[in-house]
């Protein structure tokens, strides 16, 4: 018998260098292997005649092979081959198949998949570049051991047949896979028991592991064709809510241990309201009131908060975080507030003090780019207490600050920042935390509440995935008086046009962006450049018109300068690349103009159409687009013309991307699914997290103590193996 956590590497047929491959493909365990799926099954149950083929289909034939050969044309080497049923033929073509030269031999049994297509000259039916298999080849890595090598073929035809993924540049085919998936399953401990409690089993109608297992592997007969292809037969159903499950009580469970920690519970008295009424410099939106309350209620409990406020671009996240901070400084408590750009960070510093410097408070602002002197001074202030609310960049979390009495931090357009450097976050909060515990100190200081803020609208079920550990808020109104962007595409040999519209804005006395992708020409030859394009604008198209530029390259004051020159309406025209993508805020610009729109990512596309229509004016929002669109390119473009909704946007580029690109995450350690597919099996997460939630509320008459610990022991040895990165409790 096989215990599912040994590690591969010691199963029959697979050896250290094997091993190795298999890690390259996230499998390391005997589990791990397990719930390597195929990601297509063939049905050689029922295979199709040649003779009954018709075109535009895709379809699995088992037939003889005839006659092989490579010939040259002036392009390219093909490979064809010729299979038949009797008198029935098809033929397969491979273009640049010199690799398949002596692969197959008159009389052998290939199975073929691919789709089906008429000759346009013969009128013959082919298939191009068809998957093959070879059936009645010896199985070389078992050395032809003659009963061996029936079983290998019994599993090849006459059958649903499942088609992994092959490994290691082709070594490891699907037929390898097969056999070596078949002896595990083989050697599973039968009675296995379901770490899925009994009452969400029953409750959800899932069958038991090992059944489950055997059917996606190797399908009944009578098991629907349709359902297997989508992942939707039960043994898939079960061992999609099984991965998603102990996913979501992991996420659960680190919730509710937030909540078993100390933190500061925040009275919100009259004295705060007041305050909070007075910074306020127009009417809270209802969105803004709501979020608000919920941010106060945790605030005001004894644990400590973790709350994400998810806003589309423009739905006033500020000032909600002003009034959280007023909170915890009306508390007596410091305030950190982290931005991922300087712009940005300089930006809340400027508003900060405008709104909250006659209240009393002192703010400061502690960037990268500040001098060590002025760096160490503002340090002292920190420790000290006399500073009150501290704006910074992520340099906060990088150099060792020491606050007096941090209540509350909250951290701006968290999209930017990886999810482990969220995570980084919080756990350096709790180390100080645990080296204050462990000094002289009487008693360790409180775990701060945290505020994470970003403009990806992130749908729902996907936020509960990757922020399943935080309370979710929603601002999901914009404030008041906004007229929609106008979103305009047109190509860039219109460019006259769109520069004489700029003109035209400005002289009713608005401002404009110009975004390009890249600072300098020679990044990439074809691409305009934001230097160069400076130039043009301001020494001739907008020669009598005060243009300024900003890039990521600038020195931190050089930036600064530029931004309050555009802030303050001296700057008409802003040229800039996307160090304006988050957060910057000057309601007076109505114009966004991108060059090559085509190369930027859609959420991308959005933040930066994100910088406009935030007064009352009409703001326009002009895509120009330079060379071949691709596809992708252009369903990106139609997507922003038709639709201001950041929900909608999000939607449809996290379906373009997938979730790894979406978020940006890829290297920073998102969990990626063995089985799930986050976005086809929404529904599934949603019923998992339900259940999830349901076992930890602790044992009742539907659930066990036993099957809880259980439960959370299986979570804990899977989340070790998945996502090694990810840490539980
Ligand atoms: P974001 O959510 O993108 O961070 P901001 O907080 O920068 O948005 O707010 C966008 C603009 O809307 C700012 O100019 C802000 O002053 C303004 N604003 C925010 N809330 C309101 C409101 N309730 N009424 C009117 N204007 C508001
Ligand atoms: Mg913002």
């Amino acid at each position: 018998m096989l215990d599912l956590s040994t590690p591969v590497q010691y199963t029959k047929g697979i050896g250290p260098r094997l091993a190795e491959v298999l890690a390259g493909k996230g499998i390391h365990t005997v589990a791990d292997l397990l719930h390597y799926l195929p990601f297509r099954y063939e049905d050689r149950l029922n295979p199709r005649g040649i003779a009954e083929l018709r075109p535009g289909e895709m379809a699995t034939v088992i037939a003889e092979v005839r006659t092989s050969g490579l010939f040259r044309t002036r392009r390219m080497p093909i490979f064809q081959m010729t299979a038949a049923q009797g008198r029935a033929r098809l033929k397969c073509l491979w273009f640049n198949g010199t690799y398949l030269r002596d692969r197959f031999k008159p009389g052998q049994m290939v199975a073929l998949y691919g789709k089906v297509e008429e000759d346009r000259r013969s009128g013959e039916l082919q298939i191009m570049q068809p998957q093959f298999e070879i059936l009645d080849e010896g199985s070389e890595d078992n050395g032809g051991d003659a009963a061996e090598q029936k079983l290998a073929e019994s599993l090849e035809v006459g059958r649903i047949v499942p088609i992994y993924e092959s490994a290691g540049q082709g070594r490891l085919t699907a037929r390898w896979f097969r056999g070596i998936i078949r002896s595990a399953l083989e050697n599973m401990p039968p009675d296995r028991r379901d770490p899925i409690p009994a009452a969400v089993r029953s409750r959800m109608g899932l069958i038991a592991p090992n059944e489950a297992l055997w059917k996606v592997h190797w399908p009944d007969a009578g098991e629907s064709f349709t359902d297997l292809q989508a992942a939707r037969t039960p043994g898939h159903l079960r061992l999609i809510f099984e991965e998603l499950f102990f996913v979501e009580l992991g996420l659960e469970f680190k919730r509710r241990q937030m909540k078993a920690q100390t933190g500061v519970a925040f009275t919100l008295n009259d004295r705060a309201r007041e305050a909070i009424k007075k910074i306020l410099p127009f009417h809270p939106t209802n969105a803004q009131k709501r979020v608000l309350k919920e941010i106060a209620g945790d605030m005001q409990k004894p644990y400590p908060m973790r709350r994400l406020l998810q806003g589309d671009v423009g739905s006033g996240k500020t000032i909600v975080a002003f009034e959280a901070a007023i909170i915890a400084l009306e508390n007596g408590y410091q305030v950190a507030l982290m931005a991922p750009t300087e712009i940005l960070a300089q930006q809340h510093y400027f508003n900060a003090r405008r709104i909250l410097e006659n209240a009393g408070y002192r703010i400061v602002l502690l960037t990268g780019s500040l001098e060590q002197d002025r760096k160490r001074e503002i340090r002292r202030h920190i420790s000290h207490g006399n500073a009150h609310l501290v704006i910074g960049t992520h340099a906060l979390l990088e150099q060792t600050v020491e606050f007096a009495k941090i209540g509350l931090v909250i951290v701006d357009e968290q999209h930017r920042f990886g999810v482990m450097q969220r995570l980084k976050l919080m756990r350096k909060t709790s180390e100080e935390k645990a080296a204050n515990a462990s000094s002289e100190e009487p008693s360790p200081s409180p775990e701060p509440d945290v505020l994470v803020m970003t403009a990806t609208p992130i749908p729902r079920t996907l936020a509960l995935t990757l922020y399943g550990d935080l309370d979710l808020s929603v601002l999901d109104e914009l404030p008041p008086g906004r007229t929609p962007i106008v979103t305009r595409r047109v190509s860039d040999e219109r460019s006259d046009e769109v520069w004489e519209f700029l003109r035209k804005q400005v002289a009713a006395g608005h401002q404009a962006y110009v975004v390009y992708p890249v600072i300098q020409e020679n990044e990439e030859r074809e691409l305009k450049a934001a230097l160069k394009m400076y130039r043009d604008l301001s020494n001739v198209v907008f020669a009598d018109l005060k243009v300024g530029l900003l890039h990521g390259r600038m020195e931190g004051n050089r930036k600064e300068e530029v931004m309050r020159r555009f802030q303050s309406g001296e700057l008409n025209i802003l040229v800039a690349t996307t160090v304006i993508e988050v957060g910057v805020d000057v309601s007076n610009a109505t114009v966004m103009v991108i060059e090559h729109a085509e190369r930027f990512g859609l959420s991308q596309l959005h933040q930066l159409r994100g910088r406009i229509g935030r007064g009352g004016a009409k703001s326009f929002c002009i895509l120009m687009t330079g060379g071949k669109v691709s596809e992708e390119g252009e369903r990106r473009l139609d997507a922003m013309v038709r639709t201001n909704d950041g929900f909608q946007i999000a939607e449809l580029d996290l379906e373009l991307r997938g979730p790894g690109e979406f978020f940006g995450t890829r290297q920073a350690g998102l969990p990626s699914f063995l089985i799930a597919n986050l976005i086809r099996d929404r529904q599934i997460l949603e019923a998992a997290k339900r259940e999830a939630a349901a076992v930890l509320e602790g044992p009742n008459q539907e659930i066990s103590q036993p099957e809880i610990d259980r439960a959370l022991q299986h979570m804990h040895a899977r989340w070790q193996n998945m996502y090694g990165l990810v840490e539980v409790g």
